[in-house]
């Protein structure tokens, strides 16, 4: 092997390996993440990662797709199961890719939609900026209620009457309590309109029984990321009621995937059996931990989103921290002492100010997968505290980060613990 060779081939391990020795020292609390268990891991090398299954189960275009039809039909059958769903595809590999597939299944270019700003939470997808836009659809925003983070349904159920969307997006990636599915739906079939839900956050919390199902609530579509609060690897389904089931499985394939990413199928298998047989107690220690997490910080003198609704309802936090130097300074203050967070726009912040928005953003889905308890959430609210208030010294912070995390290295509610952030040999 040539020397450049062997240099490029050390320098990608040794970025591999200080990743994986960073996230074993650190609190991972971006409300968009989690670790897949040792069983989803080993699911995710298999063979299928290297072939294609275009088409639906038992109708493909290339053949030794036998075995991959077994995995994609228990897939198909568990997801229906789990979340009550008539209709499942499972074929989308990203909550983006199930998005785009969503709206080219439910509307036409120039239709009218209604979605959640994003500084009111909105998912970037949902706006024209990324896959509404792609689809050409007009965007207009819910009107929001900032005192209860919560779109204002008489007013919306006004505009929608007079305007007639032709979709209702719900779902957000600032989710802290549920949204009015069931009001909207309402308000969709008066004027022959559709809903689409992402779930992409609360995915785990449907699944575990602790958040509302919005399919039970009239939605006609279901999308989500199945890596936020699932147990699964970097993918998304997309449940929905019978009646749109051609359309939504045409746009997926030959609309948005040719494959699928299999190996990532074979671990999402995995995984949904995981979420059945530990999803509920999860779910429920989820909801506890982030309720706590939040009460503390409100406690210790942090501005903490929803006051007004007990906080929060899902793994989220929000809290304005504008007084404290804004968003994006806070995060990277956190950073230093090995606290991963992002900093995220609150509904009072203009849509430009992304570079330093009022808000910073925390989940606590991934130490709660680690075995953290209310506890823990009172010791981490209390680093907040000490670094963002009281002002105290990286160095220390950081070592009491190190420590409250040593103790929590392998990840739970799952089949067979195993460590949380090794890598090879
Ligand atoms: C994360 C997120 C997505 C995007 O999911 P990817 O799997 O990253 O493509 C879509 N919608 C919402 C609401 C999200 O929070």
């Amino acid at each position: 092997m040539g020397s450049n060779s062997l240099e490029f081939l050390s320098r990608l391990e040794n970025s591999v390996l200080r990743h994986h020795e960073f996230y074993k020292n650190s609190l991972p609390m971006i409300a968009s993440e989690n670790i897949t268990s040792g069983l989803v891991r080993r699911f995710y090398t298999t063979d299928f990662g290297h072939r294609y299954a275009e088409g639906k189960v038992g109708k493909r275009f290339y053949q030794g797709c036998e075995f991959i039809d077994e995995v994609e039909e228990l897939a198909i059958n568990l997801t229906k199961k789990l979340f009550y769903a008539d209709h499942v595809n499972v074929q989308p590999i990203s909550g983006v890719v199930a998005n785009i597939a969503g709206f080219f299944a439910l509307t036409k270019p120039s239709d009218l939609i209604m979605a959640l700003s994003i500084p009111c939470g909105g998912h970037i997808s949902h706006d024209k900026y990324s896959a509404a836009g792609i689809r050409g659809l007009k965007v207009k925003h819910y009107p929001f209620n900032n005192e209860e983070m919560e779109i204002d349904v008489d007013e919306t159920a006004r505009i929608a009457r007079r305007e007639r969307p032709k979709l209702f997006v719900l779902g957000s990636s600032l989710i802290l309590f549920s949204q009015p599915v069931k009001e909207l739906s309402e308000v969709a079939s008066e004027i022959s309109a559709k809903v689409m839900y992402d779930a992409s956050h609360v995915l785990g919390l449907i699944a575990g029984k602790q958040f509302q199902n919005p399919l039970k609530e009239g939605a006609d579509v279901v999308t989500g990321s199945t890596h936020k609060t699932f147990f699964g690897p970097q993918r998304a389904i997309i449940l929905s009621k019978k009646e749109i089931a051609d359309e939504i499985d045409r746009a997926v394939f030959p609309g948005v995937v040719s494959n699928h990413h299999l190996n990532t199928l074979t671990a999402y298998t995995a995984s949904v059996i995981e979420m059945i047989e530990f999803g509920e107690e999860y779910a429920k220690q989820v909801v506890r931990n982030a309720k706590k997490l939040a009460e503390t910080l409100y406690d210790l003198g942090f501005n903490v989103v929803g006051e007004n609704r007990g906080f929060t309802e899902t793994h989220q936090v929000a809290v304005d921290v504008s007084e404290l130097g804004g968003g994006a300074k806070v995060a990277k203050k956190l950073e230093k002492i090995n606290v991963v967070l992002n900093m995220n726009l609150l509904p009072w912040d203009s849509i430009e100010n992304t570079s330093n928005p009022s808000g910073i953003r925390m989940g606590v889905q991934e130490i709660t997968r680690l075995g953290m308890k209310e506890g823990e959430m009172e010791e981490i609210a209390e680093i907040f505290h000490a670094c963002l208030i009281k002002g105290l010294e990286d160095v220390a912070l950081r070592e009491r980060v190190r420590e409250l995390k040593s103790e929590f290295s392998k990840i739970k509610y799952t089949f067979e613990e195993e460590e949380a952030y090794t890598w090879g040999r």
